[in-house]
């Protein structure tokens, strides 16, 4: 009996499982049916917040340059060696008995450079920055962008944008969900032959038209790349103002501090009254130190915001290497102390710049450009439209004039520049195709050999 009972429960048992096997082998069957209707392509395509986004320019540029070899005025960084103290640091850091050193170290930023950071800046604002709670160390100003725009902005957001801006701002707002609203800086009537970075200039009552409820950033670059302009009080005030007045978070990448020329000045725009409690201010030790290959940044504010930044980071890189954290924190404790005195990099680093900047005017106007003289930074953008009967831009597809001539230039002239429609969303791209961007921070021997072939081109 109990034997018959255990065999009844068993075949039932069996038809369940057979039923309840065959009904999951079919359903298997029918969703690999429906798996396989889709290609991979189609299943793995790029998700929609990153679609539209083409190669950036860097990329594109990098790609031109290994081909073709060309003199590369292109991409901003140094072709001669940075002072020695700076990589010393690093090779000791590497080879210390403190062999900690080469472990991960606090995710929000080394101590060692978070005290640094906060010296130098408690003495440039004016006020005292905790190292702990408002200073944030990133893999380079990329990620201290990356940091505050994904911290911030929510889905319909608005973002102010001056034009021409760095080009990662736009893409960066919109994968967050956000909306960039732009604003070209215009060139002002000077009646002056030679136009500086400095006539470039806002309309206010345009900048104010953009505010309104939805408004939840503006992002400033100042010294700007790719123009060269540094904001001066009055303009910064203007922006300050209607920032407070919406309640707005201001990003304002300084990553060019240093590289400040003539009688201009670096106002940071969190010390304005009121501005220091919805500023954002991002550096970069690779523009600070001319090491742009150790891709450290930082940004720094008040604690309630970077709090935000500090969630994006902690699951995105965690932390970012610690030798060059601590080579940077020595290299800024040795600027700490002569800040004041010529010798330190960032008093030598301008008069440096400052005489390329100007051996890189002449070459241009003599070849019959027009540049734009930049207030700071290390690039000038300039105006070849006199030279255009010189080129052919009919064996180059692309839709802006500046990538037509640029690329025409590499392969050509042998000589790389940065079109700087990039810097322009679509509508305004128009603004620049004339102009080229060039870097200055480069060798004396390497410009001069730019010189010269850009006159032997012409004089051909
Ligand atoms: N902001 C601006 C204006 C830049 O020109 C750059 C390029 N160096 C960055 C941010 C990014 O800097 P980093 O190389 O430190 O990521
Ligand atoms: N900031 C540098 C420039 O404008 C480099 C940018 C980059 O390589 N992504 O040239």
């Amino acid at each position: 009996m109990i034997l018959e009972l255990a065999r009844t429960s068993f075949n039932s048992l069996l038809k369940v499982t057979t039923r309840t096997t065959s009904a999951a082998i079919a359903s298997s069957q029918q969703i690999y049916r429906n798996m396989s209707s889709q290609s991979i392509d189609e299943k793995f395509e790029l998700p929609k917040r990153y679609q539209g986004q083409a190669p950036s320019v860097w990329n594109e540029y990098i790609q031109l340059f290994m081909k073709y070899q060309p003199m590369n005025l292109g991409q901003g960084f140094t072709d001669y060696p940075v002072p020695q103290y700076i990589t010393d640091a690093l090779t000791a850091t590497a080879n210390s008995p403190n062999c900690l050193l080469n472990q991960y170290t606090r995710g929000f930023g080394h101590p060692r450079l978070v005290h640094a950071l906060s010296s130098l800046y408690s003495h440039l604002v004016d006020r005292k920055i905790d190292p702990f709670s408002e200073v944030l160390v990133t893999s380079g100003a990329y990620e201290a962008l990356y940091a505050t725009i994904q911290g911030h902005i929510e889905d319909g957001d608005e973002c102010i944008i001056i034009e021409p801006f760095f080009d990662c701002y736009e893409p960066m707002v919109k994968t967050a969900g956000g909306i960039p609203r732009f604003i070209p800086l215009r060139l002002k009537e000077t009646g002056s032959d030679v136009i500086s970075s400095g006539d470039y200039v806002l309309d206010d009552a345009e900048l104010e038209s953009l505010f309104n409820k939805k408004t939840k950033m503006i992002i400033l670059n100042t010294p700007n790349n790719p123009l060269g302009k540094i904001y001066n009080r009055k303009e910064l005030i203007k922006i300050a103002e209607l920032c407070k007045k919406h309640n707005v978070l201001c990003v304002s990448d300084e990553v060019y501090e240093w590289m400040v020329f003539d009688d201009n000045q670096h106002v940071r725009i969190c010390t304005l009254p009121g501005m220091w409690e919805r500023t954002i201010t991002i550096g970069s030790a690779g523009k600070t130190f001319s090491v742009t290959g150790w891709k450290i940044g930082w940004a720094y504010g008040p604690a309630n915001l970077m709090v935000n930044l500090r969630i994006v980071h902690q699951n995105c890189v965690y932390t970012c290497p610690t030798p060059t954290q601590e080579a940077i924190a020595i290299a800024f404790e040795s600027e700490l102390k002569r800040l004041d005195s010529p010798q330190c990099y960032f008093n030598s680093l301008p008069v440096e710049l400052e005489a390329k900047r100007d051996f890189m005017a002449k070459f241009l106007s003599d070849v019959g450009m027009k540049p734009i003289i930049p207030q700071g930074g290390y690039f000038m953008i300039a105006d070849w439209s006199a030279l255009e009967s010189k080129a052919d831009l009919s064996t180059e597809s692309d839709a802006q004039k500046d990538y037509r001539m640029t690329k025409w230039m590499i392969k050509n002239v042998g000589l790389q520049g940065i079109p700087p429609s990039v810097f322009y969303n679509e509508t305004n791209k128009s603004i620049m195709e004339t102009f080229v961007r060039y870097c200055f921070f480069k060798k004396d021997e390497n410009l001069e050999k730019a010189a010269d072939i850009l006159k032997n081109w012409v004089s051909k």
